[in-house]
């Protein structure tokens, strides 16, 4: 016999951690066929460049199908068994992702011969779009073209997941597109045109420190010996990070950088917001992100500073060049690449822009004090739900702060606004005004 109690539980919808609706099934089932017919070119098979070009349709499908799920339920995020869930829980299918994402990314950097054949597939595009080959005349291959390729096929494709997901707010909407306009225009097609002009390669919206090459004295004398354009794009260079830098931060934070513009943002915003909740939220971690961060910075302007003061005056023998190559192995590709990307699906998606990116410490220096910027709380209106903290990508307790009506100013925080989208209580605005109006405890 039914109770009134047995009733009440038969309303409540069955979902199960491991439940697949069948379009995610579908949407699985494109995937796997667009890799296996990847792995097929890459493996060396005698397979003709259709079905590698058709490989890479039915990822882009298949991830778009299963996207679109969101479009059958309300906007924002759903808390339906996220932190059960082997994929988006640190789970088995996390940790087979982060080892297949890791180990590409070690193949990509510093074994690329074994992707020849991949690279020989997405060679026609380079050719058309940059009148260059990535293919030497001695059988060498360049794998950054392949590199900027599915960085940016990446942040189209789940920034249109990440639209629809959130399509409930503007500011993710317009802010999501931003990143996308800004990774295939200015940081893929552009430069990749410029070569095709013979002029530098240069990507506009990477900023040195982050582009920790790009004030090493090899590449300004490069870039100053390339004529006019090439003297526009060093002057563009200085001038980012000596006055746009400091003046947008002022006025916006470092939001307009880390969350608009940045292609490491971008991709962080993009392919890994389905493991944004995976940030740790610990004082220990907290602690280890000041240290490591400003550790990189002062690496990184070392090492700029030791390079200069040898190209002037020539009397530091290797050393300079050591510490360049040191950062460029240990920073640029391994904490940068392979770990920053690798181990979203462990350790959340900003690991690099939390913990290594020396551009972020800077903004976060003017940002937390200097800035306008704030997010301010109603705490009056805060149930402590704790959905703003489980989903801040930066590990900032953001329920901390919202019970204590503080206004959240942390060096740390990118802007991206999805604690205040995730807010069942409106209580999070992202704010801006005059620095003495901050209602916080320093
Ligand atoms: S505090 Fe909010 S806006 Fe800042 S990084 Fe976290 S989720 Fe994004
Ligand atoms: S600020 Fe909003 S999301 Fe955060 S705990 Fe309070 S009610 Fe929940």
């Amino acid at each position: 016999m039914n109770t009134s109690a047995d009733h009440s539980l038969q309303l409540v919808p069955e979902v199960h951690p491991g439940t697949m609706n069948g379009r995610t099934k579908t949407g699985l089932a494109w995937v796997s066929v667009g890799i296996l017919a990847l792995l097929t070119i890459a493996l060396g098979a005698d397979t003709p460049h259709l079905i590698g070009w058709l490989g890479f349709l039915a990822i882009i499908v298949g991830t778009l199908v299963i996207s679109s799920n969101w479009l059958s339920e309300s906007p924002g995020i759903k808390n339906n068994h996220i932190m059960f869930g082997s994929a988006t829980r640190r789970g088995m299918v996390a940790w087979s992702l982060g080892i297949f994402m890791t180990g590409f990314y070690v193949v990509l950097y510093f074994e690329p011969t074994y992707l020849s054949r991949v690279i020989a597939l997405v060679d026609p595009l380079k050719i058309a779009i940059s009148g260059e080959s990535a293919i030497g005349s001695d059988g060498s291959v360049s794998q950054w073209f392949l590199y900027g390729f599915l960085y940016t096929i990446a942040v189209l494709v789940m920034g249109i997941r990440a639209i629809i997901k959130y399509r409930h707010s503007r500011y993710q909407v317009v802010r999501t597109s931003s990143v996308m306009f800004f990774q295939l225009g200015f940081a893929f097609l552009i430069p990749n045109i410029l070569l095709k002009l013979n002029q530098p390669y240069y990507e506009w919206t990477n900023i040195w420190p982050l582009r920790y090459y790009e004030l090493f004295p090899s590449e300004a004398t490069h870039l100053a010996n390339s004529g006019t354009i090439g003297m526009v794009m060093l002057t563009w260079g200085i001038a980012s990070i000596l006055i746009l830098t400091p003046v947008l931060t002022y006025f916006f934070g470092k939001r307009w950088y880390c969350s608009w513009v940045c292609g490491c943002g971008g991709l962080a915003e993009t392919l890994g917001d389905p493991f944004r909740q995976n940030s740790s939220k610990t004082l220990a971690s907290w602690k280890l992100e000041r240290w490591l961060i400003y550790s990189v910075l002062g690496l990184i302007l070392l090492t700029t500073a030791l390079l200069w003061l040898d190209h002037l005056w020539g009397f530091l023998g290797t050393t300079a060049g050591t510490f360049a190559k040191g950062y460029g192995f240990l920073i640029g590709a391994i904490f940068s690449g392979v770990i920053g990307t690798g181990f979203y699906p462990i350790f959340g998606s900003r690991v690099w822009c939390r913990f290594g990116c020396p551009m972020a410490a800077i903004l976060g220096l003017i940002q937390r004090f200097f800035s306008r910027f704030r997010i301010t709380t109603n705490g009056s209106q805060c149930i402590s739900c704790g959905n703003c903290s489980t989903y801040c990508e930066m590990g900032i307790d953001v329920r901390w702060y919202a019970q204590r009506g503080q206004d959240i100013v942390r060096a740390s925080c990118v802007g991206c606004g999805v604690c205040s989208s995730v807010c069942p209580r409106g209580v999070l605005q992202l704010e801006m005004g005059p620095k003495e109006t901050r209602k916080m405890v320093v």
